[in-house]
């Protein structure tokens, strides 16, 4: 199926109100429709999305989406059905659905009413649905977080690992693979597990120019830092990132202790409590997330200030990740990363329990952190090489090392490693 620029320049205002398509979006949708896998790498808010869901409503059939979180299928499968010409157009499959609600959705498939339908990798793998899509005309199928399939991403999910196999048994259609993770090995993985070593490959510069990286010696007075650095940007939308769920209890008291208005999120709240504090902060009656890595994906909200690394993350692929969420509308965007080498030695000793293969990706995914945290040359730079991508300027002029030259931190000097050439 072909369509020219104009017409789909039609559909994509038609439908979502835009007026151009961002960076690659048009190309991409085109590959698609001309039944090519695609393999779309492309940073967080750069608009992933968009490359699936609007070929769905052009081609026949139901497009499969398949997507690790339950809370993001909401908001998309929403969004989809706020769209005004097309009401009822996605739906979602997952746990979180009675048997009445699945045989409403089947229902919809079958009289040809959806042409979106959202699944998480474990509700795929169940016999009863592979039986029921095996009867549905498929459009194509859409792997998103498509980094969940390897270990080197920061989100492995096994069950990405089944999702060939299961196309096979569902009926073979073109797959387009869509992340915001860019590196090498993250990428070979995806191809190969998904059988789509000849995709067509669309990637997007990762530099994010309006973010501001800084990483700050981690002290014993890291609370007031931020309480500080929190009142300098007062009624401004935060989220501060801790790797422990007491900690994320703990900062979120002091911060409201402080009259900051904070709510903690973490997996171990109910669902109901979780999606409440997402509610509060997308509606703007509190101001600042504290939470784990839980806490993000696929939340679109465009005007995140800042982003806060309490801990020094796992990798720095998920930094990045973290990171991305702030200023997605162009505006600002603050990443400010404490860093301490007891932090470091303790994560190391985390791991001390798991496989071997394991505590080896663990810890060079953790060498690469420090080397990023401890690094005096511009962060940008290195943030973009680790994605393989050159930054042609040596001085970014947006992160802490460009703006205050020498001003490194003096960590123990035996895990710093040199930029790799
Ligand atoms: P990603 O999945 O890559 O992180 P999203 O699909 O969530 O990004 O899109 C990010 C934002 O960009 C969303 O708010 C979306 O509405 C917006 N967006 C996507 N495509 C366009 C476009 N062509 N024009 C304007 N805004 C767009
Ligand atoms: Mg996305």
């Amino acid at each position: 199926m072909t369509y020219d620029k104009g017409e789909l320049l039609d559909a994509l205002k038609r439908y979502f109100g835009f007026d151009s398509f961002k960076g690659d979006q048009g190309a991409i949708i085109q590959n698609l429709l001309e039944g090519r896998d695609t393999f779309v790498l492309m940073p967080t808010g750069g608009g992933k999305s968009l490359c699936y869901q609007l070929p769905s409503l052009l081609m026949d059939g139901v497009a499969i989406v398949i997507s690790p979180l339950i809370a993001l299928m909401k908001n998309q499968v929403d969004f989809i059905s706020n769209l005004s010409e097309h009401e009822g157009t996605a739906h979602f499959l997952n746990s979180s659905l009675n048997k009445t609600a699945i045989d409403q959705v089947k229902k919809d498939i079958r009289e040809g009413r959806t042409k979106l339908l959202y699944v998480a990798p474990e509700s795929l793998t169940k016999e009863d649905n592979v039986e029921f899509l095996k009867t549905v005309k498929i459009s194509f199928y859409a792997i998103d977080e498509a980094h969940c399939i390897s270990e080197w991403g920061h989100d492995f999910r096994p069950e990405y690992r089944r999702i060939r196999p299961i196309i096979n048994e569902i009926g073979v259609a073109p797959v387009i693979a869509l992340t915001a993770t860019a590196t090498d090995k993250v990428r070979t993985d995806i191809k190969k597990s998904l059988g789509i070593v000849d995709a067509t490959e669309f990637k997007s510069s990762f530099n994010r120019p309006n973010l501001y990286y800084e990483v700050r010696p981690k002290t014993k007075d890291i609370d007031k830092d931020i309480v500080r650095f929190i009142k300098q940007h007062p009624g401004k939308s935060g989220i501060i990132y801790c790797l422990s769920r007491k900690k994320v209890e703990d900062l979120a008291d002091v911060l409201c202790a402080n009259d900051i208005k904070a709510a903690a999120y973490h997996a171990g709240l109910d669902s109901g409590t979780r999606s409440q504090t997402q509610d509060d902060f997308l509606m703007e009656r509190i101001d600042v997330i504290v939470a784990t890595i839980a806490f993000g994906m696929g939340i679109d909200k465009p005007d995140v200030r800042f982003v806060i690394h309490y801990d020094i993350p796992k990798s720095l692929e998920g930094y990045y990740q973290e990171t991305g969420r702030a200023g997605r509308d162009g505006g600002e965007g603050i990443c400010l990363a404490f860093y301490s080498y007891k932090d470091l030695q303790k994560l190391e000793k985390f791991m001390e329990g798991k496989p071997v293969a394991e505590q080896d990706i663990g810890r060079q995914l953790l060498q690469e952190t420090a080397a990023y945290a401890e690094t005096s040359v511009c962060r940008r730079k290195m943030l973009l090489h680790y994605f393989g991508e050159q930054y042609e300027k040596d001085n970014c002029g947006n992160c802490d090392n460009c703006l205050h030259p020498g001003k490194k931190i003096d960590a123990k000097n035996q895990l710093v490693i040199a930029l790799k050439a």
